[in-house]
């Protein structure tokens, strides 16, 4: 017989984390599968700096550390691992974790968050945290009056360009072909943005660093021409990927594969089944946003529990 929980939460960033929280000082004693990568995206960066609460910033990875001690402060039962198998179709929800052991869960928050893409060059992975980063929110900071970077066409990229040049002394933007995708309003202001310099119809064949780290990129053109451009960070803007794949045979996601919450809610098409972090929010990304959908997907499942579950 498998493990019985009236709530289930599925990955461990700020969003499963902040569930956990909420969860367990409900009384809900909810388990919680860490996944692939606990911790979640944030521990992909160093230091957090605009997380409320931290004067002079905190420690990704401690921060994670915390939020998940205070999780099992309050009851929740944290297992390594992740979630293999899902069956959604009734209540209660069966599932098993990637060793076979099954859990019935009430009620499930997916938080299993979204993954940024990446080029697939090993010298992108080798400097990685060293001047490499998929998050100009997160990172750009790090490259106040330096020259950055970003590789895409679309709205991310674009987003990402207009924010770092307003910290950096330049912003390259590295764009496969000779037009953006992305909306005419992001063209227009990096268009209006005198330090972003489009690189149209290049590649990125090479990222070049030493032991301190990026120190440039060797960019392939269209034509044929290789040459070098000196920077001291190189942002990915090529898109993310949500963790949703498990859950679309049952819950309604959109065209990216973000799942679909109702209104201001973290409900989904599937009675019982929350969502909340990245997972189901293409546009703020943010750890505090995460935070708090992963909050109110806390109060949506004891509300649930009220009304559906009586033991
Ligand atoms: P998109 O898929 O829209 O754009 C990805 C960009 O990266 C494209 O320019 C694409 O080039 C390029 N790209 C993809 N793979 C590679 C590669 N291997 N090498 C080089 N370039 C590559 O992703 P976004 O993350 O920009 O946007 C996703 C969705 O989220 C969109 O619907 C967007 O509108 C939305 N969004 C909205 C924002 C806002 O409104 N503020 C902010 C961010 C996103 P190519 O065009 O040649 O395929």
């Amino acid at each position: 017989m498998g493990l019985h929980t009236k709530c289930l939460i599925i990955g461990s960033g700020p969003a499963g984390y902040t569930a956990a929280i909420y969860t367990g000082r409900a009384g809900i004693v909810p388990v919680l599968y860490e996944g692939m990568e606990p911790g979640g995206q944030l521990t992909t960066t160093t230091e957090i700096e605009n997380y409320p609460g931290f004067e002079n910033g905190v420690d990704a990875n401690l921060l994670m550390a915390s939020m998940k001690a205070q999780a099992a402060r309050f009851g929740a039962d944290i297992r390594p691992g992740r979630i293999a198998e899902v069956d959604l179709s009734v209540r209660p929800f069966v599932l098993k974790d990637d060793s076979g052991n099954e859990i019935v869960a009430e009620t499930v928050v997916i938080a299993t968050g979204a993954t940024a893409k990446y080029l697939g060059l090993p010298s992108e992975q080798k400097f990685r945290g060293l001047g490499v980063s998929a998050c100009a929110t997160c990172d750009g900071f790090f490259y106040r009056k330096k020259v950055v970077a970003v590789v895409g066409g679309g709205d991310t990229a674009c987003e990402e360009a207009t924010y770092l040049a307003q910290l950096c002394s330049k912003v390259y933007m590295i764009v496969r072909r000779d037009v953006f995708r992305a909306s005419k309003a992001m063209q227009e202001r990096v268009a209006a943005t005198p330090n972003i310099e489009v690189l149209w119809n290049c590649n990125t064949q090479e990222v070049l660093g030493d032991d301190a780290g990026v120190t440039g990129v060797r960019i392939l053109r269209k034509d044929g021409k290789v040459f070098d451009i000196k920077v001291d960070g190189f942002f990915l803007g090529i898109g993310h990927h949500p963790n949703s794949d498990l859950f679309r045979e049952w819950v309604n996601t959109d065209a990216n594969g973000y799942i679909i919450t109702e209104a201001k809610s973290s409900r989904t098409n599937v009675e019982g089944v929350f969502a909340a972090g990245d997972v189901q929010d293409p546009d703020y990304r943010q750890a505090v946003t995460a935070a708090a959908s992963g909050c109110r997907a806390a109060l949506d499942v004891e509300r649930f529990l009220k009304e559906n579950v009586t033991k």
